[in-house]
């Protein structure tokens, strides 16, 4: 079989909380991924009201240039429920009520203990002419695919949870059999960092990206935890994974002690994977932070193997009473110091019986700056068995973000320390 020019998809979302601001569209993120990595590129996004002229506009710009067009929301039983009777109209299509839809949703409403089946759900029995329907195990809204020549509009319900299970068990399927020699599957890769701004990660590899081959191209991704690295090939098969293994040898040589995971692991993930490896557990002493690290760390199952626990010492009294760090020591240092950190990090520690201990405190605004210890400052601490490290930082942004990036540079100073990289 020979594979003729590939194709691209477009996803249309539906509904007024969307345009006011109210909701945002993860929908269409979340297809966008799909998408991408089914080998249907996304060529564009569309996201409109509950009306049915707009409704209709999106769907014909978005098919203008596309050969999928995916479409989420306004599949409900209420009036501002459009997309269905919107898209029949747009391909001159009856709507026609399908009787084994209505036996499903009967059945589904006396389920759940309802006499009769209300009125209003019998719109979602509604079929376009000729149309597809996809079953929605998770609600009552059927998913529909109207095909037009080589094109296919799927229309799917715009609950997240709905959506999602019906793209994962059938639209896929779908896809993958309506557009087999047209799907151009990309290959990627990506290399997460942290404790580096992009700049001087840019620079870091800067030369060596002339030396790749020219099918690769390359993406700096910052975030609040970091900046990735995404290296893409079109190439598919043997000859775009060994472009990507040349890549991925240069990139993960520049980047050695930033690098902490290839691929989807976060910083969690990584720490977790070397602290099982060595047997080692530890526990976190946390001000500025307030109990952030803690619920990242414990986001991942199973961390109570490793994980011992922390203290929120957010008052000075409490870093005093709790962790024992003297009265006399905070109003010497400053409760915002590194000494303070250090404490944090080996009373924690000591309390908690953990291998390891991290303290953090700082200013995360918006009020409180000082001129030595500016808003965005932070100290913290890794207590291991045998000393403590300290580090300073400033970091940008308002409260939210200061917190997130110390939360991040925290763990990823105990990575580095677990990993014996330069710190
Ligand atoms: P609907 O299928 O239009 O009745 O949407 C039901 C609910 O799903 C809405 O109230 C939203 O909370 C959510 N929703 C709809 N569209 C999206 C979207 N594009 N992204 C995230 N959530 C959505
Ligand atoms: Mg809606």
């Amino acid at each position: 079989m020979t594979k003729s020019k590939g194709m691209s998809s477009a996803v249309v979302a539906v509904g007024d909380e969307l345009l006011i601001g109210k909701t945002l569209d993860g929908n269409g993120s979340w297809l966008s991924k799909k998408l991408t990595s089914l080998g249907a590129p996304v060529m564009g996004r569309w996201v409109t009201g509950d009306d049915p002229v707009a409704i209709k506009q999106s769907v014909i710009a978005a098919l203008e240039g596309s050969d999928l067009v995916i479409v989420t929301g306004g599949l409900g039983p209420t009036t501002d429920d459009l997309t269905r009777p919107a898209v029949a109209d747009l391909f001159d299509l009856k709507l026609i009520v399908n009787q084994s839809l209505v036996d499903k949703l009967r059945s589904r409403f006396s389920a759940l203990g309802y006499e009769k089946l209300p009125g209003r759900n019998l719109v979602q029995a509604e079929v376009p002419e000729g149309a597809i329907i996809i079953p929605n195990c998770e609600g009552t809204a059927p998913g529909l695919i109207i095909e037009d020549g080589q094109k296919s509009v799927v229309l799917m319900p715009g609950v997240p949870h709905e959506m999602k299970s019906m793209f994962d068990s059938s639209v896929t399927d779908y896809i993958n059999e309506r557009f087999q020699l047209r799907l151009n599957p990309i290959l990627q890769r990506t290399f997460n960092t942290s404790g580096i701004p992009e700049s001087l990660l840019a620079e870091k590899i800067g030369e060596d990206i002339t030396h790749f081959p020219s099918d690769v191209s390359v993406a700096f991704l910052p975030r609040l935890q970091g900046v990735s690295v995404r290296i893409t090939t079109p190439l598919s098969g043997g000859q775009g994974l060994s472009s990507l293994d040349f890549c991925e040898n240069i990139i993960k040589k520049a980047l050695a002690p930033y690098c902490y995971s290839v691929g989807k692991k976060n910083i969690v993930d990584s720490l977790a994977d070397c602290l099982l490896i060595d047997k080692k557990s530890f526990a976190v002493g946390e001000s500025c932070t307030g109990g952030l690290i803690s619920k990242r760390i414990t986001d991942v199952p199973g961390s109570s193997s490793y994980y011992k626990g922390g203290i929120i010492a957010y008052d000075v009294a409490t870093k005093s009473g709790v962790l024992g760090i003297e009265k006399s020591v905070i109003e010497e240092k400053g409760v915002v110091s590194e000494e303070i950190a250090a404490l944090m990090a080996e009373k924690t520690k000591e309390i908690m019986k953990a291998d390891f201990g991290i303290g953090v405190t700082g200013i995360a605004g918006p009020d409180g700056g000082t001129e030595d210890n500016p808003i965005g400052t932070v100290y913290y601490a890794v207590a291991g068995p045998s000393q403590t490290m300290c580090f300073r930082k400033n970091f940008q942004g308002n409260r939210e973000a200061i917190r997130e990036r110390a939360t991040q540079a925290a763990l990823f100073s105990l990575f580095q320390i677990l990993t014996d990289r330069q710190v």
